[in-house]
């Protein structure tokens, strides 16, 4: 690797990496960033200096922002008596885009998983059982995946979650878990206005 172009190189390499770029997409990136140093590549090198030092999960949805609790969680306009629960942060921001949802959130941070030996306390299952207890939450809305993984996490929590709040699921027929994110924002407002009670 000749020396002149080391750090462009694994810049190019790490950018290969992200979800979504390959090599030939990360290359074309990289020359745009270098071209438009002042307009993107700086404040981009600023930024992620920033975020690498202030990104957090929030302490009580999981969330991700740059507060201990985030700005879903503080915020007075939402309706604190419903809680959507997610398995990916990439699930709640998908929501957030469609904005359909006026409650809070809770991010499982995967499903269980028998394979992987992920079981309830390797996810954020007991944070939501305490939250159950300490807030007023009336319904709690189960957006996990319809994989055998996301249903047996939602039947663990259904079952936890029983007789104490109004369980509710969405809508039959959403790819979800991480994949939120590629439905256009109809598809999950309309999952979300025909969820049903478990
Ligand atoms: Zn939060």
């Amino acid at each position: 690797m000749n020396n002149s172009t080391r750090d462009i190189d694994s810049l190019i390499e790490l950018m290969a990496k992200l979800p979504g770029l390959g090599p030939r997409s990360a290359r074309r990136a990289v020359l745009h960033l270098i071209r438009k140093r002042a307009l993107m590549l700086t404040p981009l090198a600023d930024l992620m200096q920033t975020v690498a030092v202030t990104a957090r999960e929030c302490l009580r949805c999981g969330n991700i922002g740059t507060a201990d609790i985030c700005d879903i969680c503080t915020s007075h306009k939402r309706a604190t008596g419903e809680i959507c629960v997610v398995e990916d942060v990439a699930d709640l921001w998908a929501m957030e885009r469609s904005n359909v949802f006026k409650g809070r959130y809770h991010v499982l941070g995967g499903t269980l998983s028998a394979l992987d030996s992920i079981g309830p306390d390797d996810l954020r299952i007991p944070q939501l059982l305490s939250r159950i207890e300490t807030e007023d939450v009336q319904e709690v809305i189960l957006a996990v995946g319809a994989t055998i993984d996301g249903q047996t996490t939602a039947h663990y929590i259904a079952d936890q979650l029983e007789g104490r709040v109004k369980l509710t699921s969405l809508a039959q027929g959403v790819p979800i878990g991480g994949e939120l994110d590629y439905l256009d924002d109809g598809t999950i407002t309309a999952a979300m206005t025909a969820r049903k009670e478990i």
